[in-house]
């Protein structure tokens, strides 16, 4: 929320009144507009909505705790009366982090480099509708949905890249590789032909596994079973939504994916700090 607000009409400083008329408690008056009251939520996330302010503190603190919210739950707790508040309050927050990803994608999201280890798996998260090979085309966005993982995991940390792609050609997953993994990382894949010998020519180091087999890198000791078991908990947290798997609400869950390995779990106050923080950017000025 705003420290200070200016008046609509004359853009002199306003003054905070309690009032029993507004939802908050609190408005700002100008002394020389007293009919022109601004609510304490103007400029804020908040804004829109008829939520008490408690209840979105529970709310916030809840989203931060796990990005799993079974709405029937919140209800239960009192949080929000009807599912339709709670998905817009649901927006409004994803809104935030997904604003405060882009900025870290501006500056690049770069993973690997020597003597580290970072697996990359194509994973199809569509509808179990068979569908012929070739047959494709312009028809992806229903039957093909791809998502391309590349992760890096080190001791507990965990940097996962997912990113929905149209095909898993060669040219399109070596090109994610290279724009997002450093080169001379130790690449651990599938068997999947696209990357056969692509990668050592690109300045890669590739292991390619086949999925049942365990496998140790001799020089990182890293457990490709860490990685296997990573990309399931990210696979099961997405097919959890199952009946809306639109490209677009698959690609906001890969951003919130993201933003809770790279952004909540690295802020100085762990996740909550990081949702404040972005909430806070959103701020209009
Ligand atoms: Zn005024």
């Amino acid at each position: 929320m705003k420290r200070g607000m200016k008046c609509g009409k004359c853009n002199r400083s306003m003054y905070l009144e309690k009032s029993s008329h507004v939802i908050d408690g609190l408005r700002w008056i100008c002394k020389h507009h007293k009919s022109s009251p601004l609510s304490v939520r103007k400029g804020s996330i908040f804004a829109r909505s008829h939520t008490p302010l408690a209840k979105w503190l529970e709310f916030i603190l809840r989203f931060a705790q796990g990005l799993q919210l079974r709405q029937l739950d919140l209800i239960t707790d009192g949080i929000a009366a009807s599912s339709k508040t709670l998905t817009s309050m649901t927006k409004i927050l994803r809104k935030a982090c997904v604003a405060g990803l882009k900025r870290l994608r501006k500056t690049g999201m770069k993973i690997g480099g020597r003597h580290r280890f970072v697996v990359v798996d194509e994973s199809k998260f569509a509808h179990k509708r068979k569908y012929h090979r070739g047959r494709c085309g312009n028809t992806w966005r229903r039957d093909c949905q791809w998502v391309f993982g590349m992760l890096e995991v080190d001791g507990t940390s965990r940097r996962p890249i997912l990113r929905l792609v149209k095909d898993r050609s060669r040219k399109t997953l070596i090109g994610r590789i290279v724009r997002h993994v450093r080169p001379k990382t130790s690449v651990v894949t599938d068997e999947w032909r696209a990357y056969k010998d692509q990668l050592s020519r690109h300045g890669y180091y590739q292991f390619s596994v086949c999925h049942k087999m365990n496998f140790v890198d001799p020089e990182t000791g890293a457990h490709t079973q860490h990685i296997e078991r990573a990309w399931q908990t990210y696979k099961t947290e997405i097919w959890r939504h199952r009946g809306n798997r639109t490209p677009e609400f698959l690609t906001m869950h890969l951003k919130m994916i993201e933003w809770h390995h790279w952004l909540g779990r690295n802020h100085h106050y762990g996740v909550l700090g990081r949702l404040f923080h972005d909430i806070k950017k959103v701020m209009k000025r």
